[in-house]
């Protein structure tokens, strides 16, 4: 064997317990007893204070490379994915320029990508309307899926689909057995709302209410009934949605469903009128909804947790206005992802088993990964080391993003990743991280705010 790892605290599909996983050609070829005598070029044994975990995958990252790489580039989301225990993401196909709508897009993001990245990366493909005639072809060409709106997405290069759109493109993935994950917030839902303007966070909340989700949601749900094809809401943010999906999971429609570590962890009664680092769309709803996302995840309705990390260029957040209705929505916690997690989850009586669920296995079937997620015979040596009961600051000069802009500044998190290995391979992703001043001084101006990181809830 080429590397044999010892654990007390191994998480597989048995739960966590003591194991031994022993490995060659990158691949996991046995699961066995702690103390099995197994001879191995390399031998590390671990200690009780920490877990072994399987390799997380986050399904759901915006690199921005090719085009806005001074906002996010595979070389530095890849280092802040492994330093935070995710061995597999998998790159959405827009805030990037161009957009990962045809077969040559999808060239470029592979160009992009390749010699740089220290975890592995997949990509999903785009749609937008007229462009149902390339899915075959970027299909074939290797994304694991698509990804469309069905409001503004931002980007004036990525338009939402109508529903007559939606149910064409569904028709096309159908017979390509794709799935079509959705951001699923309804255009016209928006339009009635009163626009975001200022610094109020309430009035930001306002302008994206739950009814725009619900709706998407009702169209989704409608257009996977009468396709039969396969659909995944991303990014579901308010919990009155679950009973509608759990309803169409009963009958039989194909569909899933994740949520955010932000949506898990900040609450909109905590979030300071002009700190739009917690602005998205949709955004963080209060600490009530919270606590029905956590029981989706319970419950099984929602199958699992990805950062939906979405930087930018730092300007763009508008940090010094703090005006929510010009500043960029999305939040980036690809390095925090899972300490973020682990430390709500805790607190609600969960244990790693289940984490690794909603942020490996489940991730990895999403994307048709069948090599990722779980620490077993046959699957990639993805593995990671993490520190439960270990404590950490955020410091947002620590962050290998390149734009370390974060809510998290200044919070107190459970779980350390101490080791991570790809394929096999050990990554040394303890390069010294550059941080921006920016991020630092956001980082001051909230330390206050975030003094209290247990009462968040
Ligand atoms: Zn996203």
């Amino acid at each position: 064997m080429e590397l044999l790892v010892r654990a007390r605290r191994t998480v597989t599909d048995r739960g966590e317990g003591p194991a031994s996983v022993a490995v060659e050609g990158g691949r996991i070829v046995r699961v066995g007893g702690f103390d099995d005598p197994v001879g191995a070029d390399e031998v590390v044994e671990l200690g009780e204070e920490v877990v072994l975990l399987p390799g997380l995958v986050d399904s759901h990252v915006h690199v921005n490379e090719p085009g806005h790489d001074t906002w996010e580039g595979f070389a530095s989301a890849t280092r802040a994915a492994a330093a935070g225990g995710i061995t597999t993401l998998v790159d959405m196909p827009l805030d990037s320029v161009p957009v990962t709508v045809d077969p040559a897009a999808l060239a470029a993001k592979r160009a992009a990508a390749t010699g740089q990245c220290f975890v592995d990366v997949g990509f999903w493909g785009g749609v937008v309307p007229g462009g149902t005639a390339h899915l075959p072809a970027l299909r074939e060409a290797g994304v694991l899926g698509f990804k469309c709106f069905l409001s503004d997405s931002g980007s004036p290069d990525f338009p939402p689909l109508s529903r007559r759109q939606l149910l064409e493109t569904l028709r096309v993935l159908r017979e390509l057995d794709a799935v079509l994950l959705v951001h699923a917030e309804s255009e016209r839902e928006l339009s009635a709302a009163p626009p975001a303007r200022g610094r109020r966070y309430a009035d930001f909340l306002a302008s994206r209410p739950p009814q725009a989700e619900l709706a998407a949601v009702a169209a989704v749900l409608d257009a996977a009934r009468a396709t039969g094809a396969r659909v995944h809401i991303v990014h579901l943010s308010t919990a009155r949605a679950l009973p509608l999906i759990a309803a169409a999971r009963r009958e039989g429609v194909r569909v899933t469903a994740e949520t955010c570590p932000h949506y898990l962890t900040l609450a909109a009664e905590l979030v300071p009128d002009g700190a739009t680092e917690y602005a998205c769309c949709p955004p963080v709803r209060e600490a009530a909804n919270q606590d029905g996302l956590w029981a989706g995840l319970a419950d099984g309705t929602l199958d699992l947790v990805v950062s939906d990390h979405s930087p930018c260029a730092a300007g763009l957040k508008h940090l010094d206005t703090g005006d929510f209705g010009a500043a960029w929505g999305g939040i980036s916690s690809l390095q925090l992802a899972l300490p973020l997690v682990w430390t709500q989850a805790r607190r609600r009586g969960f244990r790693l088993p289940e984490v690794a669920t909603w942020m490996a296995s489940s991730p990895a079937r999403l994307a048709g990964l069948s090599a990722k997620g779980r620490i077993a015979p046959g699957y990639d040596a993805d593995l990671c080391v993490f520190a439960p009961d270990d404590t950490f600051t955020v410091r947002p000069e620590t962050l290998h993003h390149r734009q370390p802009v974060t809510p998290y500044a200044g919070r107190t998190l459970h779980g350390v990743v101490r080791r991570t290995w790809l394929r096999g391979r050990e990554v040394d992703f303890r390069y010294p991280a550059g941080g921006l001043l920016t991020a630092e001084a956001t980082a001051e101006r909230h330390e206050s705010d975030n003094q209290n990181p247990g009462g968040n809830r």
